[in-house]
């Protein structure tokens, strides 16, 4: 069971999660759990190494620290109030290694992949013991993991690393036989390469860490407890009218968090997936919500398309130029200029007629690719390179899309209706998934229209 920021972000949200394990705990159900910090943390740890880094004096340091100090403490004098001593003890130790590290991004002037993934994993490290204490202060025992303890052994790029096979072996030897004894609470978001620099998996990778570490525990059910009653048509924060969906596929629901679904970390699907344990997607402030169900076979529902989802921060690049037609290795130049710059490409579309191709990247990464991209251009391998920074992409997707011909006319003319240009468009192999591009103005409105569209706010499972 993994637990979300928000559900672990106060005292009152930690008692209620206790209250959650320790009942199924009770049923004799064996637990091992994975928490995220206390929501906001990260963010925090983020924006303190930034500022200090680029400040004169380090005053940012002390307040940063004692406001970590005064949040945890008071609320683990709420839910574990005979493990103060100790815990504090856990904590004071942690605040003196964060402040070496903040010391030493100040003094250097430097703020470093493998610095500020070590700084990042320091919400984990607080709310883990608070968890494990808030169980034992109900006389569950309980033991606090960091994500190395557990076994998680990752590649070593940093922000955003993925767990090596050899975790399994190692979360096996380590995490199973504390089962039928312990609760386990495990940080996740962390793990170390095979050196010991710790590493992160990515923002909001505590669910990839649930995954990683309930396939390698071999759990009968993997569940994720957040702030929303289960994977819904569309973000409930844009979409008002978005519902609950009772089930979805392993690929509906990688392709949902691929474009944007924040309920769950892009990679966590796969894990489950490998093994085919069933995910359930679980409201912690609801917990008698049956939730979503994540298996390989859904249910077919009699719509084609079940939900659609979003991603803002990303860019277009379109490469255009004759020279591309018949030449086999133009496309190859510009996948092996994106790939040395470790540019991961989201989405592709390629038109023969104007010899052009079209690309969808991460916002963040679109310095590196117009470097790499560039000199393509003045060699004249290419004519020429542009990219628009305004945009969003949407996948629609559903598994019965596959084999239902007319959809994709259905979502295009649905867009035309409502005046929104698709300014790009592209099917992946699978059909599971239509994806496209609009300009950043028309994100919001394009979801809403194929939300409306594919009457998507009604339950038509019966
Ligand atoms: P946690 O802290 O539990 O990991 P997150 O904030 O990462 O929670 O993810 C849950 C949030 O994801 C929800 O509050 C919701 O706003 C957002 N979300 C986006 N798309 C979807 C979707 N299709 N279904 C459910 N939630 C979604
Ligand atoms: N605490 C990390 C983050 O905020 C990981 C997570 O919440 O899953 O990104
Ligand atoms: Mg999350």
């Amino acid at each position: 069971m993994k637990f979300g920021g928000t559900s672990v972000a106060d005292g009152e949200c930690i008692q209620r999660v206790a209250d959650i394990l320790e009942s199924h705990r009770a049923e004799g159900v064996e637990l091992a759990v994975v928490v995220s910090a206390c929501s906001g943390i990260t963010d925090q740890l983020v924006s303190v190494a930034r500022e200090v880094v680029n400040s004169r004096d380090n005053a940012a340091i002390e307040s940063f620290i004692h406001a970590m100090r005064t949040r945890h403490m008071k609320t683990l004098e709420q839910v574990a109030p005979d493990y103060i001593p100790e815990v504090t003890a856990v904590f004071d130790d942690r605040l003196c290694q964060l402040r070496n590290i903040l010391n030493a991004v100040f003094t250097l002037k430097e703020l470093t992949p493998r610095s500020q993934d070590y700084i990042m994993t320091f919400g984990e490290r607080f709310s883990a013991p608070l968890l494990s204490a808030a169980l034992r202060q109900r006389g569950v025992p309980s033991v606090a993991l960091d994500g190395v303890e557990a076994g998680i052994i990752t590649t070593s790029n940093h922000g955003d690393a993925r767990a090596l096979p050899a975790s399994e072996n190692h979360i096996k030897s380590r995490v199973v036989p504390m089962l039928s004894e312990t609760v386990p609470v495990v940080m996740g978001f962390m793990g170390a390469t095979e050196e010991g620099f710790i590493t992160t998996l990515g923002r909001s990778g505590s669910d990839y860490s649930a995954a990683v570490i309930g396939s390698g525990i071999d759990a009968d059910e993997i569940w994720i407890w957040t702030d929303v009653d289960g994977v819904m048509t569309s973000d409930p924060r844009i979409i008002r009218d978005a519902r609950v969906l009772s089930d979805v596929s392993y690929l509906e629901a990688m392709e949902l968090s691929y474009f944007g679904a924040k309920v769950l970390h892009p990679r966590s699907v796969e894990p489950a997936m490998q093994k085919d344990i069933l995910v359930r997607v679980k409201n912690t402030f609801n917990p008698g919500h049956p939730g979503t169900s994540i298996l390989r076979k859904e249910h077919r529902e009699k719509r084609v398309v079940k939900a659609i989802s979003f991603i803002e921060k990303v860019a277009l690049i379109n490469i255009t130029g004759a020279q591309m037609i018949g030449r086999p290795g133009v496309a190859k130049a510009i996948f092996s200029a994106l790939a040395e710059r470790e540019v991961n490409v989201m989405m592709i579309s390629q038109g023969s007629s104007e010899a052009n191709i079209s690309l969808i990247i991460d916002e963040a990464h679109l310095e590196e690719a117009m470097d790499g991209l560039s000199p393509l251009a003045r060699e004249g391998v290419v004519r020429e390179v542009t990219y628009d920074r305004d945009v969003v992409a949407a996948a629609v997707v559903g598994a019965g899309m596959a084999g239902t011909p007319g959809t994709g006319g259905r979502i295009f003319t649905a867009l035309g209706k409502a005046g929104i240009n698709a300014m790009m468009i592209s099917q992946g192999s699978s059909e599971v998934n239509v994806s496209f591009v609009v300009k950043g103005g028309d994100g919001k409105r394009a979801l809403q229209v194929l939300h409306d569209e594919f009457r998507l706010s009604e339950d038509c499972d019966d």
